[in-house]
C-alpha cells in the first residue's frame, strides 16, 4: 500500500473538515492508541493509522443522510429504526470509500464493526475497536483498568469493553443493537 507523511496529511485534512475540533482530537487520539496496538500485536502500522483516522468520519452527518443511503442502497432496512450511534461506522464505512477513497476491505471492515464489535473480528478490527475506546482523551470510569489490560491481552480488552458499554447501555434503557449482543455472547459470555 502506498502510504506516506504527505497521504496522511491529505486524508487528514479531509476528516478534519468534516467534524469538530474535539472529534477530530478524539480521532488523533485512537490513531496513537492503534499504533502502539499495531506495534504491540504485529499488526501493519499503515492499516491501523488509516482507519483510526477514518472511523467516525461520518459522526456528523444527519440522520437524514444515513436514511437515504439504507433506503437506497443493499442495507438491512430494520436498520432505519437505529441511530447514528449505529449508522456511523456501520454505513459510514461506505461514505469512507466513496469520499476518502479508502478501498482497503480490512480497513472499511474495522470502521464497519468498530462501535458494535462482532463474533467474528479479525487483529485489525479488534485494534480500532479497543483504541477507540482507551484512546487518551477518553474518561470513561473504567478505562484506566481497559488501557492494562489492552497492553497485555487484546481479547481480553475486547471483552472488558464488550462488557462494560453494554452494561452501560442497560444502565441507560438504550435499545442493544443485536450485533452488540453477538459481540458479548463470543467474547464475554462463558459456555457451559
Ligand atoms: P464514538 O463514535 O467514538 O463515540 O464511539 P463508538 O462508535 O464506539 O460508540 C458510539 C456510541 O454508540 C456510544 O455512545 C456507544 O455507547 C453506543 N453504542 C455502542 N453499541 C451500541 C448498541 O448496541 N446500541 C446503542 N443504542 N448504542 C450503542
Ligand atoms: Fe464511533
Ligand atoms: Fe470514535
Amino acid at each position: 500500500m502506498e502510504y506516506n507523511e504527505n497521504i496522511r496529511a491529505a486524508l487528514l485534512e479531509k476528516i478534519k473538515a468534516a467534524m469538530s475540533e474535539k472529534r477530530f482530537k478524539h480521532v488523533l487520539g485512537v490513531e496513537k492508541a492503534a499504533l502502539f496496538l499495531a506495534e504491540r500485536y504485529g499488526e501493519s502500522k499503515e492499516k491501523a493509522s488509516i482507519a483510526a483516522l477514518a472511523h467516525d468520519y461520518a459522526k456528523e452527518r444527519p440522520d437524514s443522510e444515513f436514511k437515504q443511503i439504507i433506503r437506497d442502497d443493499d442495507y438491512d432496512l430494520d436498520l432505519l429504526n437505529w441511530s447514528n450511534a449505529i449508522w456511523h461506522g456501520l454505513v459510514g464505512a461506505q461514505l469512507v470509500e466513496k469520499e476518502l477513497g479508502i478501498t482497503d476491505e480490512s480497513i472499511l471492515q474495522a470502521i464497519r464493526l468498530h462501535t458494535t464489535g462482532a463474533s467474528q473480528m479479525s487483529l485489525l478490527d479488534k485494534i480500532i475497536y479497543v483504541a477507540d475506546y482507551i484512546e487518551a482523551g477518553r474518561d470513561i470510569p473504567g478505562v484506566e483498568k481497559a488501557r492494562a489490560i489492552a497492553k497485555k491481552d487484546l481479547d481480553e480488552a475486547v471483552a472488558y469493553e464488550t462488557k462494560h458499554t453494554l452494561a452501560h447501555l442497560i444502565d441507560i434503557n438504550a435499545p442493544i443493537y443485536p450485533k452488540t449482543i453477538e459481540t458479548y455472547n463470543r467474547w464475554v459470555a462463558k459456555k457451559n
